[in-house]
């Protein structure tokens, strides 16, 4: 037997990059070598201990069999909650399933309304698993370019352009990653007012990183009368409250979406621990406006924005912005394609990534993951020391370029 027995489904999608950088980090720090892994987006702080201590009692009160597959009631009730509470939105308990992180979810989600061929426009660069998971799914990826230029925001008239008889869905995620950007209330207006013309638009609305804000609150599309019965909202407890290990993610949408996510999970994984169910229910109960958790995570990242966008606006070719929220910064660096180290041509940011790991023990994500080729991602989710140090690293290897 040999590998032609893998099944084409799995043959058309990619590793996942940032994994896959993370993993290669992991190697060679196991190797003995000083690598600062700038690649994997989560939070560099610890888990807050109140949702620790619902862990530990979790388990002592023996809540360790197995849960409904669409997530605890309470669970269900609380996700509810927050949603009226952070974001004004309605969805009844029995309309939220709660999975195994955000990642499942939007899986669930696609899995169930799409037929081969049915197709999904999003705004490139786009979260390297978008595209994947859609592929998993059988659907085909509608990729409307942005750029820099244009904020890497989709422009209305794009989308309508984008739009065909076989459009499915639209998948919309502020703040973003890669590149941090955050819509304004004005901007998703202008494409709430392309998107009420096509009501049978799934609008997939990713919100894991609304708390990760640094101008301004957070609008969710959901909260848009004319299309809050197209929205079905993705969002988890990974990135606001520091749980990307315990993997609680959920949506809110249309019923009849959430019982064909219940059917699939039920078939696929039962849905996710118990454990770690009961230490999401403490994290959502805390208003995120009282939480001195989540400011402290904030204005860390907002610090370390800063030292980033600066230091990375002083290296040669390098074109850079500033983001809005989330913890990624997306900058331009086709400068060096081109240049070479020791007779190798650096062509794209794949092999760019590649030379920052090998020579500068630097891990990045390339961007042609998220759609763009000319960028690399930088996950700014560590320590300001780490931060400096990277960045001269970077900078003395592309000096090296010749
Ligand atoms: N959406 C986006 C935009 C992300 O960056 C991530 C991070 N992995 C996820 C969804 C999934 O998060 P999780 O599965 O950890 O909830
Ligand atoms: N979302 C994070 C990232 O983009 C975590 C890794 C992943 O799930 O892809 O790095």
């Amino acid at each position: 037997m040999n590998k032609s027995i893998i099944s084409k489904r799995v043959q058309r999608i990619s590793l996942s990059a940032t994994l896959e950088m993370t993993r290669r980090s992991r190697e060679l720090r196991a190797q003995g070598k000083d690598i600062i892994n700038l690649s994997i987006g989560e939070p560099d702080f610890n888990t807050p201990d109140p949702v620790k201590e619902a862990a530990k009692k979790a388990i002592d009160n023996n809540i360790t069999h197995y849960p409904p597959v669409a997530g605890f009631r309470e669970l269900q009730e609380a996700v509810s909650m927050k949603l009226k509470r952070d974001n004004n939105l309605d969805y009844s308990p029995e309309q939220v399933v709660v999975s195994n992180g955000a990642k499942q979810s939007l899986a669930n989600i696609f899995m169930s309304i799409l037929n081969p061929g049915d197709e999904v426009i999003l705004a490139a660069p786009y979260w390297v698993s978008y595209s994947d998971i859609i592929k998993m799914a059988s659907g085909t990826v509608v990729a409307v370019s942005t750029g820099v230029e244009k904020h890497f925001k989709i422009q209305p008239e794009d989308l309508r352009k984008a739009i065909t008889p076989k459009t499915k869905a639209f998948l919309f995620n502020s703040p973003s990653n890669p590149t941090g950007m955050v819509y304004s209330e004005d901007e998703i207006a202008a494409l709430v007012a392309v998107l009420k013309e096509y009501p049978d638009i799934l609008i997939v609305s990713d919100e894991i990183y609304e708390h990760i804000h640094f101008s301004g609150k957070h609008v969710s599309i959901g909260s848009f009368a004319e299309v809050k019965d197209q929205v079905v909202i993705v969002n988890g407890v990974s990135k606001c409250y520091a749980m990307t290990g315990w993997r609680i993610g959920y949506m809110a949408g249309p019923k009849f979406l959430a019982e064909a996510c219940i059917k699939l999970q039920g078939q696929y994984t039962s849905g996710p621990g118990s454990i770690s169910q009961m230490a999401a229910l403490t994290a959502l109960k805390n208003s995120p406006k009282d939480s001195k958790y989540i400011h402290t995570m904030v204005s860390a990242f907002k610090e370390r924005r800063d030292i980033l966008v600066e230091l990375m606006s002083k290296i040669p070719g390098v074109i850079t912005y500033v983001p809005d929220g989330a913890f990624y910064l997306f900058p331009d660096v086709s400068y060096y394609f081109g240049k070479s180290f020791k007779g190798e041509e650096i062509k794209n940011g794949y092999d760019l990534s590649m030379y920052f790991l090998n020579e500068a023990n630097v891990a990045v994500v390339p961007g042609e993951a998220f759609g763009e080729a000319n960028s690399i991602r930088i996950s700014y989710a560590t320590s300001k020391s780490l931060i400096e140090e990277a960045i001269e690293r970077m900078k003395a290897a592309l000096e090296k370029l010749k």
